[in-house]
């Protein structure tokens, strides 16, 4: 695993009472009607903050809020978000309306040892999304260290991720760090053989991923409507599910790549079939061979996931994104409900470390009941995705060389 710096290099360089440090969080947390919905990713920030705060530190927290252009927007304020960090956090948390400039550098100063504030929404600055080092630089001047625990972000090349590390000695926070430590265990330096279950409506939108995990994993599963192409590709008959025809030659491509590599490629058995997408459509699992012209397949069937349950009997890590079927709409969450519960009994029984990630797969796994029983379950999204293309993540890549 690449190398970068952590909290307790930081508490060995340095002693943190009174030290204003830059915290990049991230506070992109739905919000309706002014309360916060959701409050996982405050949660997971909210140790790093405790911890250096009970230091004796300023903490000063960084973090986008929405899409603004670059300019304020009421909606977009990061206020009530403050609001709602402070039972997690055990204190009050005070608020700054801009997050550059010397107004907010004295209310830093005034802050007492140990007090936690959030500033203004970066993405007030055009600055921020163009990585603009005055920008980069204005913010670095409010502290004296910088600590980025928002791993979510990290695929972005912005100011509070990247820029500011130009100007700061840089370390990541204790949520960056499990991060970083459970996909290093999923795909970095994983105990094999490695099974990816990937699922979703479409191939397109995953290409690169497939491409990568072809590469890396021992046993790569295919589900969801992205199946569907890749078993009309073979030629079988998907009736009016949805299917990419114009993706046949990528699956084609991509199950050749993973012969090359030595990839078990493992597709649907049977499958879930309805005659459309709609809760409480008469549905019924028929063999893969068997799929009606005017049929859609929605999920997959009770063979295909007893043949999975045996292979996670043999894999010692599952690396998990996207859902086997439609699984907002019952009964087509069979599959994946199915497959997470297995997949957590054997986390629970320690046969295997098992890693999932990506929006729908957390909200599957939330339906399920299972994400606390996963080894790790990534919040982020975007983020997750492209480390599992292998891309390198510049808020990531900016620790390391820092
Ligand atoms: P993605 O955002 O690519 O991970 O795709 C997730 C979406 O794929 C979910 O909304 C599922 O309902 C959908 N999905 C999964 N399986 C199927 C299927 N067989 N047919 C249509 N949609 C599906």
């Amino acid at each position: 695993m690449a190398r970068y710096k952590t909290l307790d290099d930081m508490f060995k360089a340095v002693s943190l009472r009174g030290m204003r440090i830059l915290l990049r969080a991230d506070l992109n947390v739905p919000i309706q009607d002014g309360v916060v919905t959701d409050t996982t990713r405050i949660e997971r920030v909210a140790p790093t903050l405790v911890e250096l705060a009970a230091r004796g530190a300023r903490v000063i927290v960084l973090s986008h809020f929405g899409r603004p252009k670059g300019a304020p927007e009421a909606e977009y304020s990061l206020e009530p978000v403050a609001r709602a960090m402070e039972p997690f956090v055990g204190q009050k948390v005070a608020f700054a309306s801009d997050c550059i400039g010397e107004a907010v550098n004295q209310t830093i100063k005034a802050l007492a040892p140990g007090q936690i504030i959030v500033l203004e929404n970066t993405r007030f600055h055009a600055g921020e999304e163009n990585n603009d080092p005055v920008f980069a630089e204005a913010l670095a001047t409010l502290g004296n260290v910088y600590v980025n625990d928002a791993f979510s972000c990290a695929h972005r090349a912005h100011a509070s991720t990247e820029g500011i590390t130009h100007f700061l000695p840089s370390y990541a926070g204790r949520a960056m760090e499990a991060e970083l430590a459970a996909l290093d265990k999923a795909l970095g330096n994983p105990a094999r053989p490695v099974m990816a279950i990937v699922g979703g409506a479409k191939v397109s939108t995953k290409i690169s991923l497939l491409g990568n995990l072809v590469k890396r994993v021992e046993v790569l599963v295919i589900g969801g409507g992205m199946a569907n192409t890749f078993m009309a590709a073979q030629g079988k008959k998907v009736g009016k599910s949805l299917c990419e025809t114009s993706f046949f030659d990528t699956a084609r491509h991509i199950m050749a790549n993973a012969r090359a590599a030595n990839c078990e490629i493992v597709l649907p058995i049977d499958v879930a079939i309805a005659s459309e997408f709609k809760a409480g459509a008469a549905s019924r699992f028929v063999s893969i061979d068997d799929v009606p012209d005017d049929m859609m397949i929605l999920d997959v069937g009770p063979k295909t996931l007893d043949d999975l349950s045996a292979r996670f009997a043999r894999a010692k890590t599952v690396l998990w994104n996207g859902p086997l079927g439609a699984f907002e709409i019952p009964p087509f969450d069979f599959g994946t409900s199915g497959a997470a519960r297995r997949v957590a009994e054997l986390t629970k029984a320690g046969t295997i470390i098992s890693v999932a990630g990506g929006g729908d797969t957390v909200s599957a796994l939330n339906k399920a009941g299972v994400a606390d029983e996963f080894t790790y379950v990534s919040a982020a999204g975007g983020a997750f995705l492209e480390w599992m293309e292998g891309v390198e993540l510049p808020g990531v890549a900016a620790l390391e060389t820092n």
